[in-house]
């Protein structure tokens, strides 16, 4: 029972074993196996059960895995303006948990090549759209600044093969509904089926259970 049983890149693996995760907890054990099957994922689990891994490391190792990464990486021109192409985003409620998620798939990213950002609100968007310049692979990103880059056409999603949302169950609290159905639904994110999603809540009340229907495909429930 360890990660170098997953099929996992060999990059990521060093890095997981350079932050000293000596085995999966349940919800990694049981959700990485699933996602890096390509399957899609809807997971009831709680702060401190390592679920961030749990979605870092299927995102990290399919675009390592991914030949074409490096060319779809990246940013492209359009009408004058550099436009970020993410392959894989992950939406999380808060600054502060978008800033936590950032800092730990950079660990698990480190010297494999793959280019993470992280925008949020509540800071100024300057310095986030020359971060993005540099190109993105992987886009950490709070819903209301990303609704906004989209609409100043910073941030296109049309090459979206990997999302993930964190803390489901509080982004609705917060009244981020609306702006997640955006990001999903509309502005160019291929479909459910087309890309791989998974959502994770600590509960999993009705509105969850409808937003699992409507952003998932054939998915496989799981509870840790
Ligand atoms: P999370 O639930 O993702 O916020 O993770 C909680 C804490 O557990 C973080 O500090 C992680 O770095 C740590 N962690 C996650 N997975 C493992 C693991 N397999 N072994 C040891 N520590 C871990």
């Amino acid at each position: 029972e360890s990660f170098g049983e997953i099929e996992l890149s060999e990059g990521l693996k060093e890095n997981i074993r350079r932050c000293k995760y000596a085995k999966p907890t349940p919800i990694q054990k049981h959700a990485i196996p699933i996602a890096v099957a390509g399957r899609d994922l809807m997971a009831c689990a709680q702060t401190g059960s390592g679920k961030t891994a749990a979605f870092c490391f299927p995102i990290i190792s399919g675009i390592l895995k991914n030949e074409n990464w490096v060319k779809v990486a990246g940013s492209g021109r359009r009408g004058g303006t550099r436009v970020a192409y993410p392959s894989a985003l992950i939406l999380a409620p808060t600054r502060e948990l978008s800033c936590q998620i950032y800092e730990e798939a950079r660990k698990f990213g480190y010297n494999t090549g793959v280019k993470i950002v992280v925008v949020y609100g509540g800071a100024p968007i300057v310095q986030q759209f020359r971060n993005l310049e540099k190109g993105v692979d992987l886009l950490v990103a709070t819903p209301g600044r990303l609704v906004d880059m989209i609409e100043r056409a910073k941030v296109s999603l049309s090459m979206i093969r990997y999302l993930a949302i964190d803390e489901a169950d509080q982004m609705l609290d917060m009244g981020f509904e609306p702006q997640i159905r955006k990001i999903v639904q509309q502005n160019g994110m291929p479909p459910a089926g087309k890309r791989q999603t998974m959502l994770f809540s600590a509960t999993f009340p009705d509105e969850i259970q409808r937003l699992a229907s409507d952003f998932l495909s054939d998915y496989i429930f799981l509870t840790v």
